[in-house]
């Protein structure tokens, strides 16, 4: 019995010399329950938001939305929290794709937490979630990012599919790309999409919807989509939002 007393003791005497690495977080690439779609879009909150939700609701189906902070307008604006909100209410996920869209493999850990923590308090604030999930923006992200996501509780979801359409593409390309990825029939798909463009929106997002269910798909978020829970923790109440500081200081130079 001495040995495994020893071996035990050594490992523990090894595990504190050399603390274990931070864990990176997991990424995702694939949806991994069978005969699941994930329609993800990214870099809003924004105008066309309203009918990517309408088409996917009217579907009975679930949309993953892939928030920045201050992309397409900063999301304590009224009109984007208004969105973020609406989006937890119909029933989609909201995940962060970070505050700035910025490229993350270039930042230090603190640039990193930052980025990641103003959006986690932004959806704290406006809608009592956390994300359990990211992507970072163009797809990019390296070791530490890995570990800030992990630290954070994050898991890193990039896509198997991609519509095309913030690389140009027209309405009727990305909609013959997702008629020959219906035609093709892999058991699962992650897509990437962007809501917020117009022609997304109002073209793509019913064309692509109509044909994936044709083909058998089950629309899902993409925490259904890889059978995992969508926010860390319960959904909360939406906190007070701070006082505006500018207000005050206007008051203040007026008296
Ligand atoms: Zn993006």
């Amino acid at each position: 019995m001495l040995f495994p007393t020893l071996l035990t003791l050594t490992l523990a005497a090894l595990a504190s010399a050399f603390p274990a690495r931070r864990a990176p977080a997991q990424v995702v690439t694939k949806c991994t329950v069978p005969n699941t779609a994930a329609l993800t879009f990214d870099d809003g909150p924004y105008v066309y938001l309203y009918d990517v939700s309408k088409a996917l609701v009217a579907a009975g189906a679930k949309g993953t939305f892939f928030f920045n902070g201050n992309n397409y307008g900063c999301i304590y604006d009224a009109d984007q929290a208004k969105r973020v909100k609406y989006a937890v209410d119909k029933g989609h996920q909201i995940a962060s794709h970070t505050w700035s869209h910025a490229h993350l493999a270039n930042l230090t850990w603190d640039e990193l937490h930052h980025e990641f923590w103003l959006v986690e308090q932004a959806f704290q604030k406006i809608a009592g979630v956390t994300p359990a999930f990211m992507r970072p923006p163009f797809g990019e992200y390296n070791d530490l990012v890995r570990e800030v996501a992990g630290v954070r509780g994050q898991t890193v979801a990039i896509w198997d599919f991609d519509s095309g359409d913030s690389i140009g593409k027209t309405a009727a390309q990305s909609n013959q790309l997702y008629d020959d990825i219906a035609q093709a029939h892999p058991s699962t798909i992650l897509a990437l999409n962007h809501d917020v463009y117009q022609q997304t929106a109002q073209v793509v997002v019913p064309h692509a919807i109509a044909t994936l269910q044709k083909a058998g798909y089950k629309l899902v978020t993409l925490a259904e989509c890889v059978g995992a829970a969508p926010y860390q923790g319960a959904i909360g109440t939406p906190a007070l939002r701070d006082v505006r500081v500018p207000f005050l200081f206007s008051f203040v130079r007026l008296i």
